[in-house]
């Protein structure tokens, strides 16, 4: 085994870190840290630190680290056929399997799965269907697509423009024309002061009505949105929002894509997100939760109604042109259909429910009255801690002052793993589904200290 510092020195001079302040990682002013072994809700790193992951990756590894099921199911479908590509008509028994599976635990009215590798190019594959449906459909000014600010959709070309999120965007000259964005259902930071739940969605579906009014609903060719937004601060929509929000695209003929590759497979305590909120979309973006990220696997699940419009299109314009060489990955299918079986045999789903309604208000219990701390919201396994200057008159912290990011070092310093969140002074946790009752309140019990370790 390579000693630790020839690894760290290999990682500084050759490795690209995504996401990575390069210049400081460089220096050596970033800390490293090289992972060996998982099990449960823990990591383990090369040094011995055993560390409580409660953001479960980046959101994705579901079903816990170490599951071996999964392991095997990967290592079998290796050897027996690690490849094949799924052009005109070919594919595995794991692949066809994960089809159907996927389709009978999405909303009924859900036809098909196109697979890719992971959420962005997922996303990607849904914004070219939608623009092929409204050519087939001859309307080839309907392309622009709607999404909100603080939402978050990848890091492609397309998928960047989309994600409503600085840092995103400014220094890659995006977003491409084509993006326009509405407000982010964000209650606790956007509601004006005494305005209710009901009253701030009334002022989210009105200021989308104005936006479809200004650009023409005969240019705009779909909308979409997280059920719960992630990455831009993990918020559960406001009271009546996505009812609301779907009868304004029904009525202007908006297709909706609901990004469920944070909600997707159970991460609400409902197996979708579409399913909890009630929403219809259109298509769904799948990736993480796919295969608790044992592969790299993503998909996007068309409806009946766009199924026929891509039926229709081939046969008038031939093979629809649009393929990845990894689109339904014999290893990534047969671990999707190993987690997917794992998530049903522990009842994953429904503990992801109640761990979360549990760590809810446990963190309500421990710091619902601290004066930084403004909001603690969540939704299932999707939780949040945003803390503020003054709760008051609810204002917030210089970005400078990088109170998110201390508390969530402060929580680090203790061995466990939460997010600050890039936007905002919030810590998030998405823990994985097996999480317990004595690693909920682990996790609680560390965040007060944190809370407090980082001067607040
Ligand atoms: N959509 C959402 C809602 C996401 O949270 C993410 C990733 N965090 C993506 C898309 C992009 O997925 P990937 O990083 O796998 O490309």
């Amino acid at each position: 085994m390579l000693k630790n510092d020839q690894l760290e020195t290999w990682d500084r001079e050759n490795f690209f870190h995504p996401s990575t302040h390069l210049a400081q990682f460089a220096r050596g002013e970033l800390p490293q840290r090289v992972l060996t072994g998982g099990s449960g809700c823990h990591i383990e790193d090369r040094d011995g630190n055993r560390l409580l992951d409660a953001f479960a990756g980046l959101y994705c590894v579901n079903v816990g680290y170490g599951r071996s099921e999964i392991a095997e199911a990967i290592a079998a479908q290796a050897k027996e056929l690690a490849y094949y590509h799924a052009y005109v008509g070919h594919g595995t028994e794991a692949s066809i399997t994960l089809a159907k599976m996927i389709l009978d635990r999405a909303p009924d009215h859900m036809s098909r799965v196109y697979f890719g590798l992971g959420g962005s190019d997922a996303n990607e594959t849904n914004i070219k269907l939608v623009w092929y449906y409204n050519n087939v459909l001859g309307r080839p000014e309907k392309k622009k697509i709607i999404s909100r600010w603080r939402g978050y959709h990848g890091s492609g070309l397309m998928t960047g423009s989309l994600t409503g999120l600085e840092g995103f965007q400014k220094t890659f000259d995006l977003p491409l024309d084509r993006v326009i964005h509405t407000d982010a259902p964000y209650y606790f930071r956007r509601a004006d002061p005494g305005q209710s739940e009901a009253q701030f969605t009334d002022q989210c579906v009105a200021s989308l009505e104005a936006l479809i009014e200004r650009e023409g609903a005969d240019t705009i060719a779909a909308f979409i949105g997280e059920p719960a937004l992630g990455t831009g601060g993990l918020v559960p929509p406001p009271e009546g929002y996505w009812p609301a929000i779907q009868a304004v695209l029904d009525r202007n003929d908006i297709l909706l894509i609901a990004d469920e590759v944070v909600t997707g497979f159970g991460r609400l305590g409902s197996m979708f997100g579409s399913g909890h909120y009630g929403i219809r979309p259109d298509l769904i973006t799948i990736a993480k939760g796919l295969t608790s990220a044992y592969a790299p696997l993503s998909g996007s699940i068309v409806s009946d109604r766009m199924w026929k419009v891509l039926e229709q299109g081939t046969d008038a314009y031939g093979p629809i042109g649009h393929g990845w060489t990894y689109s339904a990955h014999p290893i990534g299918a047969a671990a999707g259909v190993a987690n997917l079986r794992l998530l049903d045999d522990l009842g994953l789903v429904r503990n992801a429910g109640e761990m979360g309604a549990y760590l809810k208000a446990a963190l309500t219990e421990a710091l619902g009255d601290h004066p930084h701390v403004g909001d603690i919201r969540g939704e299932g396994l999707l939780c949040a801690v945003e803390f503020v200057r003054d709760r008051d008159n609810r204002s917030f912290f210089d970005a400078a002052e990088k109170v998110g990011p201390t508390v969530a070092a402060r929580l680090l310093d203790q061995g466990v793993i939460g997010r600050a969140m890039p936007q905002g002074d919030i810590l998030g946790f998405a823990p994985p589904f097996c999480l317990t009752r004595a690693e909920a309140d682990e996790i609680v019990a560390k965040t007060v200290r944190a809370v407090a370790a980082a001067g607040l």
